[in-house]
């Protein structure tokens, strides 16, 4: 096997057999049916998540006026920012390493851009019909079947364009509020304007950018080759099989008319969604769908020729070796990925699912009470970082005999501030010098474990 490859086309583009207009072809097969299975997979999940609670809270809802993500039960803050760093970096490695193994499977069948736009082309095959008929639609005159054509495939592609703001901004809204004032007609100005930003960019996006969104706006589209190597998996045409391609007839012998196997039937550039044609070699614009093998498939089969003109396969096995699995690369990618996860890991287990910040009374660094024993104060600012309320109680350790004003626990709802005034009182007898260093403890009432040291000063004179 050997493959017709110009390692230039990884780089330059745009093609230029590339015609203004992409009609697509609809197509069956092993392919369509893993992308399907997979959009109607994620598809599903973006739209049941918001409506599903762990612990009486939204399973992942932004809630940006308190500054809180909660996800999965669990409620980040921005403290809690290495976190969150440490997820974008994973699912950066996690997309090299899937990218060195797999080639551009992320675009092909996980990117949220191909599933809308495969959902948008679906809708217009529904109502103006198939590719030649959608060819000759767009050709004819403004008539009232066109325009009623055109009417419904863009109220179509309205209408998932705004479920899908509403959908997103059910992340950073709950639903159940969303809706019910979608109903009553009150969104503010703030979420009818992100729901409508939302709504014409995908609009635009699936249904008038499409195939230019990957091919000029994706970075990542341009980057990825440098992942690649000769055992990452691509789709490619066997050129040494295919060549010379030309049509015949199916119960010719194509060795007696100096043929290859392609019969040129143009399938694999119709059912493009990019508009390639895969026979010129490897080219940037593919984002390996697959769905030119599967439409080629389909012609060898109606031919009874072997399967796998246009497959997934790798330059190592196109030059006639096997294709490795394991790769400096892949490796490389791997490990690092590991190890960004146990250092996830390791900071999670060492979190402390209470913050606290104490502030000094500026004014006064002392007061002299009526007995003449000497008190400072402090503002204690207590967050809850756990998913349940807790009751806290504050010790205080350094000063002998000293008194604390705050003899009952601070019960602070999940994800709350609570402010508390503590003043401590001693007898000056039992202060060594002016200035004596203080413990200020947070204790879990229920565990009696102490979670949080903090150390201040007492001043005296
Ligand atoms: S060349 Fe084939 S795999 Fe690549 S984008 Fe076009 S149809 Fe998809
Ligand atoms: S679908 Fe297969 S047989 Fe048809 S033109 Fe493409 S490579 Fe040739």
């Amino acid at each position: 096997m050997s493959v017709y490859i110009d390692p230039k086309d990884l780089i330059i583009g745009p093609n230029t057999n590339q015609s203004s207009a992409i009609y697509v072809r609809e197509q069956q097969g092993k392919y369509q049916i893993i992308r399907r299975n997979i959009a109607f997979f994620l598809m599903s999940l973006f739209v049941i998540l918001p409506w599903v609670s762990i612990d009486g809270k939204q399973s992942i809802l932004l809630d940006v006026a308190s500054q809180q993500m909660h996800f999965f039960g669990t409620t980040l803050f921005p403290q809690d920012f290495p976190i969150v760093a440490g997820f974008i970096m994973v699912a950066a490695f996690g997309l090299f390493f899937l990218t060195t193994w797999l080639g551009r499977v992320w675009c092909g069948f996980l990117c949220p851009q191909t599933h809308w736009l495969f959902i948008f082309i679906w809708l217009e095959e529904k109502i103006e019909g198939t590719r030649n008929q959608r060819i000759k639609l767009d050709k004819q005159p403004w008539s009232v079947n066109k325009a009623t054509k055109k009417t419904f495939k863009h109220l179509s592609w309205g209408l998932v364009s705004f479920l899908t703001g509403t959908t997103f901004i059910s992340y950073f809204i709950p639903p159940s509020q969303l809706y019910v004032d979608l109903v009553f007609l009150s969104w503010s100005g703030l979420i009818t304007f992100w729901v409508l930003f939302f709504a014409v960019c995908t609009y635009g996006n699936a249904g008038w950018l499409r195939e230019k969104m990957c091919l000029h706006m994706c970075p990542y589209a341009r980057f990825q080759s440098a992942m690649f190597d000769h055992d990452t998996l691509m789709v490619a045409y066997d050129s040494e099989r295919g060549e010379s391609r030309g049509p015949r007839k199916r119960k010719d012998n194509p060795k007696t008319l100096g043929l290859g196997d392609c019969v040129d039937c143009n399938l694999c550039v119709e059912v493009c969604p990019t508009g390639i044609d895969i026979r010129h070699g490897l080219q940037y614009e593919c984002i390996n769908c697959g769905a030119c093998a599967d439409a080629c498939d389909q012609t060898m089969s109606k031919f009874n020729y072997p399967q796998g003109l246009i497959s997934f396969t790798s330059e190592a096995r196109l030059a006639g070796g096997l294709t490795k699995l394991l790769r400096p690369k892949i490796i490389g990618y791997g490990i690092i990925s590991v190890i960004i996860v146990a250092s996830m890991a390791i900071y999670w287990n060492a979190r402390v699912p209470v913050e606290l910040t104490v502030l000094r009374d500026r004014n006064v660094l002392y007061r002299i009470n009526n007995n003449d024993f000497i008190e400072n104060s402090y503002q204690l600012k207590l967050l809850n970082k756990s998913p349940q309320a807790k009751s806290y109680q504050v010790q205080i350790d350094g000063i002998k005999n000293a008194d604390n004003s705050l003899n009952e626990a601070v019960l602070v709802q999940s994800g709350e501030l609570a402010s508390v005034i503590v003043t401590v009182t001693a007898d000056p007898y039992d202060l060594k010098r002016s200035v004596l260093p203080i413990e200020l403890k947070i204790i879990d009432s229920e565990t009696e474990q102490e979670l949080i040291v903090y150390e201040s000063k007492f001043f005296s004179e």
